[in-house]
């Protein structure tokens, strides 16, 4: 019996649980379905950077969800990577540290999410970051604004260890191209070019577990049960009472005093949900499970960012690729890296990006671009080619396109069903068309011209739109952002309200990325972390208004 059950110690899981067992008074238990990750077998790899080359598939460490095949995408399955370990996602991620942009956040507000806008968030970013930027790191200009970061929280965001000359030729050829050199993408403006901060310490990854969890393990009214895959919420007569999992082969029960919390991200939450009776009444006669609330969104509103890949060959060594040449650089990397935390072990792979807008009309950027100074197919999942190119990624950051999370089955250990319904409105792919367009201007400029030997995808001879389209049909893929799952919100399809609540079930709440009623401009880390503040202030304002009477 505790007070409190978090359900998924990922990146929202984390927070909460620091937040949640700061008192004393509140007994906690954390459940997390994946390892610690504190073994000798994976502390390394969870450290050091260019790890995320192998945890985005590692058959441990991370869940590796396929998606249903998605129509528009020449009836391919995508790869859905997602953290199975302390930490969650936030463990394997590319580290990239994003906000997003002040309307999207005012957007929610504006549909009826109070205390969900920009202004109301802030404080939440702050209060989460430790900004290692210092006006010295920047030749005395300090870029920072003040009002915007913070340096007391445990979270450390700040420039990575290691930029490649082809990162730092990306941000010349925004800079010949007329766009703004931007080192804040977290400043006042968004738009522009730059190197990306990241969520590491002394070159290694800082994820949401070393910041929130690690420090914190220890409190004596904190059990944190990994291993541990909740199966089914307990509900009795519309109140959350606890949570069944399944460990070492076994059903276990733990019973919660005052609230079960999900975070089991934007693909197990909605799962978990469905599991427990909680959803549209058609997927759970489907499956035959008993009706405990109908809920038409439960896994509905399914968003991410598909992203498409350039790739130019390079006609010197420089970035990280297969050659002779560079075997020389990776026999002495790991030295270098244990010596200095320096050299391409200290790569998180997107090193510089840009936000930019896909024409004119735009008000606020639309598209984002990571750019990565090696040779990638598929991900980096594919053999790696031989020889040296550099790559660039583009994805639209508002998709229109809504797709959904299912179950495949009753069994909670299968994977649930995905289903992205990319490119589903026709608007995606005129936005996809346009990015694939100014991506090639970037890589043509003079900047480029000492490395550039010949564009190899999509190819010189695909220049029309409909070649663009069926070049983007053939390779897009999504970058990891899922959101959107159980929506906050007051209509008919929102699953909690802006307090996070399930809706018709007491003492149950959902915070993680699946809350998100819209995607938001960037990566989803940050704003993920966010809710679990967000949720912690809810939860613990709700407990001290209780406790005065
Ligand atoms: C490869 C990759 C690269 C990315 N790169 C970036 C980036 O560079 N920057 C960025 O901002 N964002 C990035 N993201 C996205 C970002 O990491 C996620 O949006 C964010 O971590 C989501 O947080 P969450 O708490 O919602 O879910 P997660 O962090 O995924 O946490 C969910 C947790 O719940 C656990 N869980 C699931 N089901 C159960 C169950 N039944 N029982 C118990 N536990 C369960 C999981 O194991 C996991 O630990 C990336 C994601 C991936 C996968």
């Amino acid at each position: 019996m505790f007070d409190f059950i978090i359900i998924g110690a990922g990146s929202a899981g984390c927070v909460l649980a620091n937040r949640l067992s700061a008192n004393p008074d509140h007994s906690v238990c954390l459940l997390e379905a994946g390892v610690s990750g504190y073994d000798k077998k994976h502390k390394y790899l969870l450290k050091v950077p260019l790890g995320v080359g192998l945890l985005m598939w590692h058959p441990t460490l991370n869940w590796g969800f396929h998606s249903k095949e998605e129509a528009e995408l020449k009836h391919r399955t995508l790869y859905s990577p997602r953290g199975k370990v302390l930490g969650g996602s936030s463990a394997v991620n590319a580290m990239v540290y994003i906000r997003g942009q002040q309307k999207d956040y005012d957007d929610w507000a504006a549909a009826g999410n109070h205390g969900w806008g920009w202004d109301d968030l802030l404080p939440l970013f702050k209060r989460h970051e430790n900004q290692l930027r210092t006006a010295s790191d920047l030749d005395g200009k300090d870029a920072l604004d003040g009002h915007l970061h913070s340096t007391n929280g445990p979270l450390c965001v700040g420039d990575p260890n290691q930029l490649d000359i082809l990162s730092h030729t990306f941000i010349k050829a925004g800079e010949e191209l007329g766009y703004p050199n931007n080192p804040d993408f977290n400043g006042e403006n968004q738009e522009g070019f730059g190197a990306y901060q990241v969520t590491q310490l002394n070159g290694e990854r800082w994820s949401a577990s070393r910041a929130f969890l690690e420090p914190i393990k220890n409190r004596k009214n904190l059990t944190i049960l990994t291993e541990a895959h909740a199966a089914k919420l307990l509900i009795e007569d519309h109140k959350a009472i606890g949570v069944e999992y399944i460990k070492s082969n076994c059903i276990n029960r733990i019973h919660a005093k005052k609230e079960v919390i999900v975070c089991g991200g934007t693909f197990a939450s909605p799962q978990l949900l469905l599991l427990s009776g909680i959803g549209p009444q058609d997927e759970l006669d489907r499956h035959k499970i008993p009706v405990v609330q109908t809920l038409p969104g439960v896994g509905e509103n399914l968003q991410d960012h598909l992203d498409i890949i350039l790739r130019q060959k390079n006609k010197q060594s420089t970035g990280y690729g297969l050659s002779p040449r560079f075997a020389l650089r990776a026999a002495k990397a790991p030295f270098k890296y244990l010596k200095s935390r320096q050299g391409f072990l200290a790569s998180n792979a997107a090193e510089a990006g840009a936000f930019i807008k896909s024409d004119e009309n735009q008000s606020r950027p639309d598209l984002q671009l990571h750019f990565t100074p090696t040779y990638l197919k598929k991900h980096g999942r594919s053999k790696p080619p031989l020889g040296h190119a550099y790559s660039l990624h583009l994805c639209n950051l508002r998709p229109k396109s809504r797709g959904e999370v299912r179950l495949n089955s009753t069994d909670a250990s299968e994977a649930p069903r995905i289903h992205y319904r990319f490119l589903h409105d026709p608007a995606d792919m005129a936005v996809m068309i346009k990015a694939v367009k100014l991506g090639r201007k970037i890589l043509e400029t003079k900047a480029f011209s000492p490395y550039r030997k010949k564009e190899l995808a999509p190819g010189e001879d695909k220049q029309s739109d409909e070649d663009i389209a069926a070049y983007i049909r053939e390779e897009a893929e999504s970058i990891y952002h899922p959101v959107g799952t159980c929506k906050m919100g007051n209509d008919a399809m929102s699953v909690v309200d802006a307090q996070l609540r399930v809706v018709g079930i007491q003492g149950l709440r959902v915070a993680d990325a699946s809350i998100m009623p819209s995607l938001i401009s960037g990566n989803t880390n940050a704003i993920s972390m966010v809710i679990a503040e967000k949720a912690a202030d809810l939860i613990l304002e709700k407990t001290q208004l209780k406790r005065d009477g």
